[in-house]
């Protein structure tokens, strides 16, 4: 089956701040997925996750590496092909009061993407802007208001909406829950859940939250400085983690650790810095596992398990399993 996002070698390098060198923020990345799915993409902050959301909705240029979907290398289309192909793929902002904008009414927000592409005559559009309302939630009197009258929970909802008016196949969640208090959270994260099921979307929601991630994720990609450590199965991943790093995230996080006699890992060492990658396996300063082989040799992703983790502990051969 074709992979409805095949993700390849993915790079993005920045000019570092003293000018001089650069800051790999997205150093070969691959993933692939299924329509229907949702890919959960985890870490802290700095680790990429963002950026790898940018490269793909095409709103930054990678350095390296393809981007496909339905097989299509977005990043070798033409600037007309790659607008329309654009409809098919929107975003959900982490901050609901920074994306919206605040002289337009909802009305107008959610109706924006159509206008741009032409969809419907003005009647039509206006029914559309109603109907994708009652999708979220959200009273049809919310039409003609403006963003600062709702509240955050509110604002992510007409950001959804927005994202789904041109009935998208995929949709790139960047830290949509984060801003809102806990209460709100999951209502958000079961509207999401409901619209990828009614409307058989296929998401890559990333976030630093695990347990939010384990709610709606089918597989999981931890990173760490730019670089995807473990990828698998959400749950395997996330109650049987494979490398040190996702060990250490996920004892921190109680309610998804299944293990009875849980210890939380504390992480010694600097924390990660972009503009500094450590030579070797980039996680090294901090592991508690470190090995001399890992200051010299950086660790590819294998498969291991039938999962992919990249550490020397799962290398074949004298000192790995
Ligand atoms: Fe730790 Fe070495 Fe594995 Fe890196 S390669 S995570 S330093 S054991």
């Amino acid at each position: 089956m074709t992979a409805l996002l095949e993700v390849r070698d993915l790079s993005k390098d920045y000019p570092a701040r003293d000018g001089k060198g650069v800051v790999r923020a997205v150093s070969n990345v691959s993933l692939a997925l299924e329509a229907g799915q949702t890919l959960g993409v985890v870490g802290e902050s700095g680790c990429g996750k963002s950026t790898l959301a940018r490269l793909i909705m095409r709103l930054i240029e990678p350095r390296s590496g393809e981007i496909l979907f339905k097989g299509q290398n977005l990043v070798s289309l033409s600037a007309p092909d790659l607008r329309r192909r654009r409809r098919d793929i929107q975003m959900v902002f982490q901050d609901p009061y920074a994306s919206l904008d605040p002289r337009m009414n909802v009305a107008a927000i959610i109706s924006e993407p159509l206008d741009i592409h032409g969809i419907g005559s003005r009647a039509e559009r206006k029914a559309k802007v109603l109907e994708l309302l009652d999708l979220v939630g959200l009273d049809r009197s919310a039409a003609a208001k403006y963003p600062h009258e709702f509240s955050g929970g509110q604002r992510q909802r007409i950001g959804i909406a927005r994202a789904i008016a041109l009935e998208p196949k995929l949709v790139v969640l960047d830290e949509p829950v984060s801003a809102l208090d806990v209460s709100i959270q999951s209502q958000i994260l079961n509207l999401l859940i409901d619209l990828k099921k009614r409307l058989g979307l296929t998401y890559i929601f990333i976030s630093h939250d695990l347990s939010v991630v384990e709610h709606v994720s089918d597989d999981v990609a931890v990173m760490y400085l730019g670089q995807i450590v473990e990828y698998g199965k959400a749950a395997q991943v996330l109650h049987a983690p494979l490398h040190p790093y996702s060990q250490a995230l996920v004892s921190a996080i109680p309610e998804i650790d299944t293990q009875k006699k849980k210890q939380r890992i504390v992480l010694t060492g600097d924390p990660p810095n972009p503009e500094n990658i450590p030579p070797g396996c980039p996680f090294h300063p901090r592991c508690p596992h470190v090995m001399a082989i890992c200051r010299q040799i950086p660790p590819e992703l294998q498969v291991t398990q039938d999962r992919r983790a990249a550490c020397h502990l799962y290398r074949e051969g004298p000192g790995g399993h």
